[in-house]
Formats: structure tokens, sequence, C-alpha cells
């Protein structure tokens, strides 16, 4: 039975969720064995990040969730976009949560803007890179660049056109001279990549390259280990309001600015959408180039 919180103790609890459900994160999870007496003072539901990091995946998703205190649970669940049916106004929610952000450092380091999306609100695939370059901080959208061209270029053999999928990607701001991102960055700015995720709904969603497919995993392996093969993926922190979407499908292939630079390997890039087509039924049209 959960231990009745002292005022103080409850408030700070409170104050805590409301800062965690500002990132978007609605979820917590139960540690198998407390590590201080202040965690084990706190209610079994609220577990402070940085002991969640400890967890691998795997006692992650075992974890138990729990009945949280009533008050605090009302904060939980109170999810900005759950409510909203229209995707496009739900996105609208999610980016105007996200404000002019400066959650992490990369707002104070030379970022022109936020890149927070684009595309079709209900696609059915959606893309996840990165993280924005110089192109996209310049123009505000994802993928506009060189590697952007190359992949319209791979949706197009796919049979698709840009405006028909979702592109984004793992963070929303050019990290200074397009360094990859750190971890802290990542999980920092992902809780809104989730909701956009559940938002979307797609039935697929394809990971482009290994920071994308790492973080969006919890996973760290070689990019030749993660391809070709599925994953079920749930945003976490986020929940979709329909009840018949749970999960996408993942895949994993090479990011357009690695096949720039070692174009040898757009044969395999092609086999990893062409696992993507067979899923969704998609035909390449007639010429479509490999
Ligand atoms: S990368 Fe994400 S979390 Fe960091 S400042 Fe930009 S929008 Fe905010």
């Amino acid at each position: 039975m959960p231990k009745a919180l002292d005022p103080e103790l409850k408030q700070s609890v409170a104050a805590r969720i409301r800062y965690y459900n500002e990132l978007g994160i609605y979820d917590f999870y139960r540690r198998e064995a407390a590590s201080s007496p202040a965690v084990q003072d706190l209610p079994e539901s609220v577990i402070q990040p940085e002991q969640r990091e400890e967890m691998s995946p795997r006692r992650m998703a075992a974890a138990a969730r729990t009945t949280p205190d009533e008050s605090v649970l009302e904060i939980i669940s109170n999810k900005p976009e759950y409510g909203v049916n229209d995707p496009v106004k739900a996105l609208k929610i999610i980016r105007e949560d996200l404000g002019d952000c400066t959650r992490c450092v990369l707002h104070q380091q030379g970022r022109k803007q936020i890149v927070f999306g684009v595309g079709n609100p209900k696609a059915d695939l959606m893309f996840i890179g990165e993280a924005p370059g110089a192109d996209e901080d310049q123009q505000g959208e994802p993928f506009v660049g060189r590697a952007g061209q190359l992949l319209n270029n791979m949706i197009k053999a796919m049979g698709l056109e840009r405006e028909q999928v979702y592109i984004a990607n793992i963070i929303k701001c050019r990290p200074p001279n397009n360094r990859t991102p750190e971890r802290d960055e990542c999980e920092t700015c992902s809780p809104f990549l989730m909701r956009q995720v559940a938002t979307i709904k797609p039935k697929v969603i394809v990971a482009l390259g290994a920071v994308a497919a790492k973080t969006l995993l919890a996973i760290n392996d070689s990019m030749s280990n993660l391809r070709g093969r599925w994953y079920e993926f749930r945003p976490t922190g986020a929940r979709s309001n329909d009840p018949n979407w749970t999960s996408a499908k993942l895949a994993v292939t090479y990011h357009p600015a690695f096949l720039l630079r070692d174009p040898r390997q757009k044969k395999e890039a092609w086999k990893d959408l062409q696992m993507v087509m067979k899923e969704l039924e998609l035909k390449a049209p007639a010429k479509a180039a490999q």
C-alpha cells in the first residue's frame, strides 16, 4: 500500500512531475531496489531520471507501473494534446509547448531556429534523422540540403512523395559544427519527438543513421547489426489517444549524409527500403533508381 506523503515532499514531487510533463514525459517506472532513504520515501511511481538512466532498456520494459498518489496522478495524466483528435491541432499544441526552447545547451550554441518536423500529420511512414544541419537551421525544415535531396530521391524510389511522409529529427536544434548530439541533448529533446510520433501514429518508422537508431531503440550496437530487421517501437512517455495504435514497426537504415560520403552503401539502404515497401505494400515506380 502506498505511504501517505509529507505535504512538503508531495508538493516538491508534484513540481518535479510538472517539470517532466512539460518535457512530454508522462510515464514513470518503479526501480527494482531503492538505493537511498530519499528514494524509499517517494511514491513508488516516481523515480528520478538519473536513476532511470541506470536501467537497461530491458529492465525499464519490465519495470512495474504502480498506483501513485491521486493528486499526483492528476498531474501525470495532464497531457495537452491527448484529447485532441485532429493531428494538425495536436502537433500545433506540441510545437507551442516546445516554445522558444532553452531546455538544453543547444539553444545558445548558434541555432538560428528550431526545426520541428514536416510532412503529413497522418503519415503511415515517418523518417527520423539525427539533427538539423546548416541548411535545415537556415530554412527551419528537416532534410532540405544535399542529404535532404537524397532522402527525397529515396522516398520517390519507394513510390511516394515527400509530402506523404513525415520527417523529423531526434533533436530540433543544430549542434555547432554539425557535431554528433550528446546523449543528454537527445534525452532532453526526444520527448517532444515521442509526442509527435504518438500524434501521427505511423505504421512504420525508418531511423536514419546510428544516432537516431540508438536513441529510439535504446540499443548500443553497430549499424550492421541494427539493420535488416524489424523492431516494435512504442514512443516513451507519450501515449496515443487512439486505442488501436500502440506502436509502430521500426527499421534502421543509413543516414543519407553517410550515403553521400559512401555511395557504395546505397544498395544496402535500398534493401532496407524494400523491406519497408513490402510492409506498407508500396510499389516502386517503373524507373526507380537504386
Ligand atoms: S535541441 Fe531540443 S531541447 Fe535542446 S534547445 Fe533545441 S528544442 Fe530545446
